[in-house]
Order: C-alpha cells, then sequence, then structure tokens
C-alpha cells in the first residue's frame, strides 16, 4: 500500500532528496566549523571588554578555525561535483 502524501512530508522531500550521507556528513561538519569561528570571536570580544592582557592570542585561534571551516566548504563543494554524489541522490 502506499501511503498518501500529506503536507509536511511533501513539502520537505525537495531538500532531503539532494542530501546523499555525505553531503550530511560534510555539511555538519561545516557547520561544526562554523560554529567553532563564531565561539572563538565571541571569545576574542569578552577578553577584550574584560581588558585581557593578551586578547591577541584569539586571533590565531581565528585564523585556524578560518582555514578549517574553509576547507570544509570545499569538501563540500567538492563532493557535490564528484560522482558518488549524483548516484547517491
Ligand atoms: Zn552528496
Amino acid at each position: 500500500m502506499k501511503p498518501a502524501p500529506n503536507r509536511e512530508t511533501t513539502s520537505q522531500r525537495p531538500k532531503s532528496r539532494l542530501m546523499c550521507e555525505e553531503c550530511r556528513r560534510l555539511l555538519e561538519d561545516f557547520g561544526d566549523a562554523v560554529r567553532d569561528v563564531l565561539t572563538l570571536n565571541e571569545a576574542h570580544f569578552l577578553a577584550v571588554i574584560d581588558g585581557d592582557v593578551d586578547p591577541h592570542r584569539f586571533e590565531i585561534l581565528i585564523h585556524v578555525a578560518n582555514e578549517r571551516k574553509q576547507n570544509a566548504k570545499y569538501a563540500y563543494l567538492q563532493h557535490l561535483e564528484c560522482r558518488d554524489h549524483a548516484e547517491e541522490i
């Protein structure tokens, strides 16, 4: 028996069909990296307004986190071009 499509699943379908397992993993990784950048920027900001004597130490951490974010983004974009992705959706 074929289940009748209801409004909720129909509206979610186009998005989930474009997401293979690897996409989900790579996007999660990218999201983690974006969050790390935000967390470090907030910590940097708090250190500055708290009068921290060395708030600049955050700059290197933010730089490293940004590199990780870029790498995660490119890994995701590269995956979208590859055949594994095209075959899975
Ligand atoms: Zn994919």
